[in-house]
């Protein structure tokens, strides 16, 4: 006798529900989505009891008595025909599995008017019966209203989580969709109370809105036929968590490590440690250069070349942050500024007294140094590096002086700063110091002398024209074997940094080249963290990011140090060099390369003027 069947159809739909409609947040996702491929231009949510309740009426194009018969049905789709469709989607759905498993697992009625029509029809799926369509009243458009979700499958009731959580999740997807469809107006409502509503606007604003965040800069690039539009906040209005890296591809919220890492790496020198920027990062990549169609809720996208998408986000980023557009805002911050919540959600209150007393975020504002008193500002040394000793003695009355506007040291899109400045000595063989038209600067040396090396690193590596030693022997570098593995494998990029590789065991590679710029015996170093990255970050997105953590390894380990003597030729070459390049107001690793000490705050603290 045989012992292999086919599972009945409500098997198989209760099995696939639960890939389609794993949470409620999906379910949801899915129904927003079929209002939005209806055309719809208004969408109203309403959601309750963790998501069990869902109501989602639309003003899209509706359904047709016919058409309503038929949507409950698995595979029943009116977005694609063959298969060829599938690589060239302008639609969310496509799949038509939605409401076929949704109506599986729980009371569904679908109420639906066509444009133009009179008449509007009614269909319900209790647990999977479906009943006739029955006429019925109702607006143009169409009205889905879940109950009951997953009663018939208690297991995945007991995996839902409590009703906060999963409304947590329902709202983020909601916001999600909202960002991507700024055209769209959004009405959520949760236990009958209005929580959102997102009237139409543009992309922008709808971001700020939806993140409780403002000012978010735009910026955009492109690489190869793949386009970013990104809208980030300024380095110095942080929160504590990556999740405010929001990833879009195609119009779809996505879970993509690669475009967050982007994000970050973008950042990378102008944050501490365990900050985090807000950012929604729009990719659009020609249709048959990504694969949509790799996940059941499709969360997760496939691109043909994914670091080509990296690199578009990266540049997008960076293009805002060069320019630096919160220093102008902060210039006219005597004017109080509204200071966005730490966190996106969190009730918005802004007040002069909490954006000047509200510890951090003055304070943290790292491309310019403000006017708050020298004695206060003790440079954040991640690394445990150098600590800026204060230099002032007289105590400040407040954090920051409330009456005294904000001044903005110049910024690093500010060509010829640098060099401009009088070179007076050196402190502490480890300052370099001098005098600006208003202030005193300081200049770690070390740290100027790093991004220098950094920023040249990259550039020769992004111009493909690394100035190179040449080994008469080959220096060889013991690593692990998976390190070793990783790094003959991306050979090629490795060797765009100047580095000429062979393996020459299976412990050990060969290095017949180097960078001039570096020093001999930072290699062996550099070579092994190049490895545990590769091995770590497999994958080739990862490439330009580990690439940049070479760059500033070797930099921090090639260049002058604290307790060095300096000539003063030396110092004017150093801070010539620094005017070369673009945000050079952080070394690599996040401190800053300066500090300022405004004359008018030094006559303060000497009683010169009240
Ligand atoms: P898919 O979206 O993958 O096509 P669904 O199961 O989500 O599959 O929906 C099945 C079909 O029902 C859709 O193709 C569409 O024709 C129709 N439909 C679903 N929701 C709506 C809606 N809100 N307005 C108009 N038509 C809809
Ligand atoms: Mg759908």
């Amino acid at each position: 006798m045989s012992k292999i069947k086919t599972l009945p159809s409500e098997v198989v739909d209760q099995i696939s529900a639960g890939e389609v409609v794993e949470r409620p947040a999906h379910m949801v996702k899915e129904l927003v989505e079929n209002a939005i491929d209806a055309g719809a231009t208004e969408v109203e949510v309403e959601f309750d009891q963790g998501g069990r309740f869902v109501q989602i009426t639309d003003n899209g194009s509706g359904m047709s008595k016919e058409d309503l018969a038929k949507c409950f049905l698995r595979h029943a789709t009116s977005k694609i025909s063959v298969a060829d469709d599938l690589w060239a989607l302008t639609s969310f759905g496509f799949r038509g599995e939605a409401l076929a498993s949704i109506s599986a697992v729980s009371d569904v009625k679908i109420t639906s008017r066509v444009q133009g029509l009179k008449e509007g029809w009614t269909v319900q799926s209790q647990f999977g019966k479906i009943s006739q369509a029955q006429p019925s009243g109702g607006n143009e458009g169409t009205r889905v209203v879940v109950q009951k979700l997953f009663e018939n499958t208690p297991a995945r009731l007991k995996f839902l989580k409590s009703d906060t959580a999963e409304h947590t999740q329902i709202k983020n997807i909601l916001k999600a969709i909202a960002m991507a469809h700024p055209e769209v107006s959004f009405r959520i409502r949760n236990k009958g109370k209005l929580l959102f509503l997102w009237a139409s606007c543009d992309q922008k604003q709808r971001c700020e809105q939806v993140l409780e965040y403002a000012p978010l800069y735009e910026g955009s690039a492109e690489v190869a036929g793949i386009k970013a539009k990104v809208f980030v906040g300024a380095p110095n209005k942080t929160v504590k968590t990556a999740r405010n890296i929001w990833n879009f591809v195609q119009g779809r919220f996505v879970q993509d490590r690669s475009l967050q890492a982007a994000v970050m790496d973008a950042y990378r020198s102008l944050l501490m440690h365990g900050e985090y920027p807000v950012a929604a990062i729009f990719v659009e990549a020609p249709l048959d250069e990504v694969d949509v169609n790799i996940h059941p809720t499709k969360s997760q996208v496939k691109f043909e070349n994914a670091s080509n998408a990296f690199r578009a986000v990266l540049r997008a980023t960076r293009s805002v942050l060069e320019m630096a557009p919160w220093i102008e805002q902060m210039k006219q911050a005597n004017t109080p500024q509204p200071r966005a919540p730490k966190e996106p959600g969190e009730a918005r209150e802004s007040t002069q007294v909490e954006m000047l007393y509200s510890e951090p975020v003055v304070y943290k504002t790292k491309s310019f140094i403000s006017s708050h008193s020298a004695t206060t500002y003790v440079s954040p040394s991640p690394n445990g590096g150098i600590q800026v000793e204060p230099v002032f003695k007289a105590e400040p009355k407040t954090p920051l002086d409330s009456g005294e506007p904000l001044r903005s040291s110049p910024s690093a899109v500010e060509k010829g700063f640098f060099s401009s400045l009088h070179v007076i000595g050196q402190a502490h063989l480890t300052y370099i110091v001098t005098q600006g038209s208003s202030s005193l600067i300081l200049v770690d040396q070390h740290a100027a002398h790093e991004r220098v090396m950094y920023e040249k690193l990259m550039q020769h590596w992004e111009t493909g024209q690394m100035d190179v030693q040449q080994f008469l022997i080959p220096l060889t570098v013991d690593l692990d074997a998976d390190q070793v593995e990783a790094i003959i494998e991306h050979k090629d990029d490795v060797e765009r940094l100047g580095i000429e590789i062979d393996q020459s065991g299976p412990n050990t590679i060969a290095l017949r080249t180097a960078p001039s710029l570096l020093k001999e015996k930072s290699l062996a170093a550099a070579m092994d963290v190049l490895g545990r990255e590769l091995v770590e970050k497999s994958g080739s997105f990862a490439i330009e990011k580990v690439i940049r953590d070479i760059c500033a390894t070797m930099a921090c380990h090639s260049v002058i140090r604290a307790g060095q003597a300096l000539s003063r030729d030396e110092m004017v070459s150093l801070l010539e060099q620094m005017d070369e390049f673009p945000l050079s107001s952080f070394c690599p690793h996040g401190r800053p390369v300066y500090v300022e000490y405004p004359f008018h705050k030094i006559e303060k603290d000497f009683g010169r003027i009240v």
